[in-house]
């Protein structure tokens, strides 16, 4: 283990970006980079190289910065799930174990919101990089794969250690803790992980990252048996599945 630092980028209007560093060395590692100039940026000013860019999925909010970051780091490594244009990258697939100049990441197939996404796991670290599978108090919309896929995905992510710190793709607590609230009407539960989340908000302008364990009790899209959505999910006689699909239906008309 070597001590890592994660800075957080903020990118378009809610994206996140990853730049993952130590202070023994010049490398340094990307994550989903959108926006190159403020990622050059922080690098210039870190005095680091970029050795490595990790795609999670093909979406263009994840990827768009990747060309001008090859054109300022012509040697980076692109890790992708699947082909970025014309662009020559290392594709990454389901059990994949990389290693890199910083750390390890194992690569686990997260279909779903996209057909291609994964999601990054360093396990020394404790650290989780969920893409658009996993949000605060969430899940990813469905764009190209079945509500069984979706909830699979998740799944597996429910099955990682409790000490993970989860880093994921976009700052939409905000409008998932309502949500939350809509359906689920005065819950003694919602209202602690609301008071957490709001003082995380206030304190650091933003909600990320999170502890997967704290999330295991309070988010009923990656446990259908928490805390907060039990009861609920009990009185409607619904399955794990059919609470998820229920749950994730309802959230796309919201
Ligand atoms: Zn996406």
């Amino acid at each position: 283990m070597q001590n890592l630092s994660v800075e957080i980028i903020n990118q378009l209007s809610d994206n996140y970006s990853y730049l993952i560093f130590n202070n023994n060395n010049s490398s340094s590692i990307i994550i989903d980079p959108a926006e190159a100039e403020i990622i050059i940026d922080s690098l210039k000013q870190k005095k680091l190289d970029l050795d490595y860019i990790f795609i999670t999925h093909h979406h263009k909010d994840h990827t768009s910065g990747v060309l001008n970051l090859l054109k300022e780091y012509p040697k980076v490594k692109i890790f992708s799930p699947s082909e970025l244009n014309s662009l020559s990258i290392n594709k990454i697939s389901d059990g994949d174990i990389l290693k890199t100049s910083l750390n390890e990441f194992n690569i686990l197939s997260t279909p779903g919101h996209t057909l291609d996404h994964i999601v990054l796991c360093d396990y020394n670290n404790n650290l989780l990089f969920a893409g658009d599978v996993l949000f605060r108090l969430g899940c990813g919309r469905i764009f190209e794969g079945t509500f069984e896929q979706m909830h699979h995905s998740l799944q597996k992510l429910f099955n990682l250690p409790d000490e993970m710190k989860v880093f994921c793709g976009h700052e939409y607590t905000k409008n998932n803790l309502k949500f939350l609230e809509y359906i689920f009407k005065n819950n003694i539960i919602l209202e602690k992980t609301k008071n957490k989340i709001l003082k995380d908000l206030n304190s650091k302008g933003r909600s990320i990252p999170f502890n997967l364990g704290e999330e295991k009790k309070c988010n009923p899209f990656l446990n259908q048996e928490c805390e907060l959505g039990i009861e609920f999910k009990q009185r409607n006689n619904y399955s794990n599945s059919e609470f998820f699909r229920y749950l994730r239906e309802r959230k796309d008309n919201y």
